[in-house]
């Protein structure tokens, strides 16, 4: 979700519950159709009794970046087992390669 889409979405709610006439509204405008200057998004909603107003979107937290990358296991180097540790490495049975010496 970004400033964009949420601007959207509300702009359609606030429509469909126009459609419903439950909130008779005149006019919708985004602030740059609106002119005004401002770093921020947003939309003006004017009202058919004459009553407006700004809704000001900010954005208060990213997205989780973790959502976008399920598969970031970690397995070893050596022979791919799954480790369960954060960071790249080899695996036990790897680290100890003496234990293989004896076969
Ligand atoms: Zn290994």
């Amino acid at each position: 979700m970004d400033e964009r889409k949420i601007e959207k979405l509300l702009r359609d709610l606030i429509w469909a519950e126009s459609d419903e006439g439950e909130t008779p509204v005149d006019n919708i405008e985004d602030f740059v159709q609106a002119g005004i200057c401002t770093n921020n998004r947003g939309l003006i909603v004017r009202f058919q009794d004459g009553s407006e107003f700004q809704l000001t979107i900010v954005q208060s937290a990213e997205p989780d970046e973790d959502e976008d990358e399920p598969d970031d296991t970690v397995v070893c180097l050596n022979c791919g087992t799954r480790l369960n540790q954060d960071e790249g490495g080899i695996c036990d049975r790897c680290f100890a390669p003496q234990n293989t010496l004896g076969r």
